[in-house]
Formats: C-alpha cells, structure tokens, sequence
C-alpha cells in the first residue's frame, strides 16, 4: 500500500530505473546496478538448472528404484520360499502366457486389439456369421428344392389327354436335348428290348444317361405292361429314339414281359389309343406310322418284325379306334 510505503526503500529503487535521459544514468551507480541484476540474473538461473537437474536426477533415481523393487519383487514370486498364495499366482500368469501363445499365429494376434475383443465386436460378428449362415442355407434350399421341383412337379401339357402321365427328363445332351422338333410326319413304334423293364425304370434308365454315359437314347412315350402310358420328353422336342428321323417323328416304346417281344393286352389296346390320338393330333394316318424296323433294318420292335400280319392288324385297329381325348 502506498501509505505504508518506506520512502527510503523507494529512494534505494530509484537508481535501477534506467533512463537514457538521464545522464546520470550513465553514471557508476547505474552501472554498479545493472551489473548487480545480471548477476543476480545469472545466479538464479544456475540455481534453477541446478534444481532442474537434481530433480532429474531425482526421478531417474527414484525409477530405479522402482523398478529394482518390482524385480525383486517378482524374484520373491517366483521363489519356493512363498506362501501358498505366492506360489499360485506365478502359475496363473503362467497360465495366460500359455494361453497368449497358442492363441493364434502373429498375424491373427496383430489383429487383435490389445486388451482382447471388444464384446460389441463379438456380438456384431455373430450377428454376420448367422446371417451369411441364414443366407446360405435359404439359397442352398431354393436351388434344391427348386431343382427337385423342377425335376418332378408335373409339367403340366394341357393338350394331353388325361390318361397319359408326365414325368418328364431333365434336359441334359443325352436323353432331352431341349431341342425344337420339325413339323411331325410320322410316329414310330419301339419296343424296350428289355425284358421286365416297366415305363418308369424305362424313364429313370433315360435319366442317368443325362449324367454323362455317352449312350444317347430316350423316347416321347413308354408305355408299360399294364397299359399305363408315361410321356418323358414334351411333344414339341425332339427325343433320341429314330436316327434319322428323330427330328420329324414322335416315338413310343413299349414295354414287355419276354424276350419274344409280345405285348400284353393292356399295353397294346393303350397303344392302340395312344396312336391314334397322335395321328389325329397331327393330322396323320396309319400309314405315317412306322416300326423302328422301317428306319434302319434294326430288330425293333421286335415282335412287330417277327409277325409282320400283326404290325397290319395293328395299323388296322388304329384306323378303327376312336379318338380318345379322355380316360
Ligand atoms: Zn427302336
């Protein structure tokens, strides 16, 4: 406070107030002054290294000191003479070094953060996993089921008369080569050649030729002993059944019992039926239907060879049917 102020301390302060108008700032006192602050100046300044320095020193000092500390500490640890707890304890951080090694390669563990997995990360890679899981298992199921679908859901022809069964083949370059047949002209008859063999295990035997036998051959209609009549490839494609005339013609092959070739009674008024309802289908006639025989010369069907009167009494009893469009 200025009124407590001692006038003489002010006076013995004046001197240090350095006025270059003053001339007689110039003069010793000023000088002895100046000199005197830098000297003060260059005191306190080693005295504040030197404080700075002990105090690193300090701290190095006291660094070491902890970290002998901990060292022995760890030694004692580690040592037999602890308790039963100070035994435990080394086995446990054992334990998680163990752990730490066999917990993945180095790349896997530069990828974990230190400090383990956060729990949000866990719980979002769940929720990937079973996605991609869900994702999976529904394509899988729609190609699957899609393709057994596909396979056996009746294609439905609406043109066919309601006594014919569709199963159709898978197109594949064997047996269905999905290929666009020419204007039809005439239908050919075929016998399996294959004793015992019934229409479905006829188009089951197509089928497996699709995987890859090199054996190409398949047939519009099979029509089994008990007269049931199966259609395995659309009308509209072509079927591998008549060589030369595979793309003009519609084939049927039928099934039989001996090695004679014979028909049973079912099987040939269904072909009977069956024929006829194609010759009027394409606007054909009897004489449009032919024996595979009629093609190459080959043995097939091979009672229709033999007793070339009953092939005749065939074409006739075609001409003679009505057409049936029903059961
Ligand atoms: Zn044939």
């Amino acid at each position: 406070m200025a009124d407590n102020q001692n006038p003489q301390d002010e006076q013995s302060f004046e001197h240090l107030i350095f006025d270059w108008n003053n001339p007689s700032m110039t003069t010793r006192p000023a000088r002895q002054a100046r000199e005197e602050a830098q000297k003060v100046s260059e005191e306190n300044r080693v005295k504040r290294e030197e404080i700075h320095q002990s105090t690193i020193e300090e701290r190095k000092a006291e660094l070491l000191r902890q970290r002998r500390e901990k060292t022995q500490n760890t030694s004692r640890l580690s040592g037999t003479a602890g308790g039963r707890r100070n035994v435990r304890r080394p086995a446990a951080a054992k334990t998680r070094t163990v752990r730490k090694k066999t917990g993945g390669n180095g790349w896997l563990k530069s990828l974990v953060p230190a400090g383990g997995i956060p729990r949000t990360w866990l719980i979002r890679g769940g929720a990937g996993m079973a996605a991609v899981l869900v994702l999976i298992i529904v394509i899988w199921g729609l190609t699957h089921m899609g393709g057994g679908a596909r396979r056996r859901a009746p294609q439905i022809d609406k043109s066919l008369p309601s006594y014919i069964y569709e199963d159709y083949l898978s197109v594949n370059p064997w047996s269905r080569p999905g290929i666009s047949a020419d204007a039809i002209t005439g239908i050919v008859i075929h016998y399996t050649a294959s004793p015992g063999t019934e229409a479905e295990q006829m188009r089951d035997y197509f089928e497996s030729l699709g995987e890859g036998s090199g054996t190409r051959a398949s047939s519009h209609f099979v029509i089994g002993t008990d007269g049931k009549i199966l259609i395995c490839v659309p009308l509209g494609e072509v079927a591998y059944a008549s060589n030369s005339r595979n793309m003009d013609t519609i084939s049927i092959e039928y099934c039989h019992s001996d090695e004679s070739g014979a028909l049973s009674e079912e099987c040939y008024r269904s072909l009977v039926k069956l024929t006829k309802w194609l010759l009027d289908r394409y606007s054909l006639s009897a004489e449009d239907v032919i024996r595979h025989y009629d093609i190459l010369g080959k043995v097939c069907p091979k009672y229709f060879v033999d007793h070339p009167e009953d092939w005749e009494k065939f074409l006739s009893d075609v001409e003679k049917e009505p057409v049936s469009d029903g059961t």
